[in-house]
């Protein structure tokens, strides 16, 4: 069946065509372990003085006009096929990460584990958009999908309406780990945590941190869209 691009509009066979495809998926030097746009290798100037949480980041592109519509139409547009097709170009963004130091461990993801919603957006919006993308993803990764292992426990703002340094606090202690699981679902793995849109990066180095406490060796963010330059 042909379909619209998200992004042109052009009726043609995928929810996204090649020519917005190849836009978003352009290479950009971005720090390996945020994904902010980075032009020197290694480590951006954040990461070096405070390192977030998680190990590594892939990203595909820019949360920027035109691209950021395709969070739009996967969250708020239900258009859950492009759920389907941001799973397949991350895993290929994965397969093509330039590859790790000693200090880095090719390890692939064992766990793809979604941020959470909490109940009541679950229940407003019908499903969870990064579940929805982790599910596509875990198969394609050789990994298993649990979107179990890590809840909200307690209800927070939209981080959305917040300023950049108020992010922290409002999600910290956002995320627990299920009471129904094992310590050994979480220790010694290597975790690939998914979001669709990573701003300021607080949320994700949240739900990193309870993994990591519960002895998660390594987590890498798998994002669709990372914010430029949060400010
Ligand atoms: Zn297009
Ligand atoms: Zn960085």
């Amino acid at each position: 069946m042909p379909c619209a691009c998200v992004l042109c509009g052009q009726v043609q066979a995928d929810v996204v065509c090649a020519g917005c495809a190849d836009d978003l998926l352009k290479p950009t030097p971005r720090c390996p372990r945020c994904a902010l746009p980075h032009r020197a290798a290694g480590l951006c100037n954040m990461c070096r003085c405070a390192p977030p949480p998680f190990d590594a980041t892939i990203a595909l592109g820019d949360y920027a006009p035109p691209r950021e519509a395709l969070v739009l139409a996967l969250k708020f547009g239900g258009v859950l096929p492009l759920a389907n097709w941001l799973a397949c170009e991350l895993a290929s963004a994965w397969a093509a990460r330039p590859s790790p130091s000693s200090s880095d461990p090719d390890d692939k993801p064992c766990l793809v584990v979604p941020i959470p919603l909490a109940p009541a957006r679950l229940a407003e919006r019908g499903f969870n958009q990064s579940w929805e993308i982790a599910r596509s993803l875990a198969p394609r990764l050789g990994a298993a999908a649990r979107a179990d292992l890590l809840v909200r426990a307690r209800d927070t703002a939209p981080q959305t309406a917040l300023a950049a340094d108020r992010r922290h606090l409002n999600i910290a202690g956002a995320f627990a780990l299920a009471r129904h699981a094992d310590a050994d679902d979480v220790r010694g793995r290597h975790v690939a945590l998914v979001d669709d849109v990573m701003t300021t990066g607080a949320t994700l180095a949240e739900a990193a941190a309870v993994l990591k406490r519960h002895g998660a060796a390594r987590v890498t963010a798998l994002v669709a869209l990372r914010t430029p330059a949060p400010q």
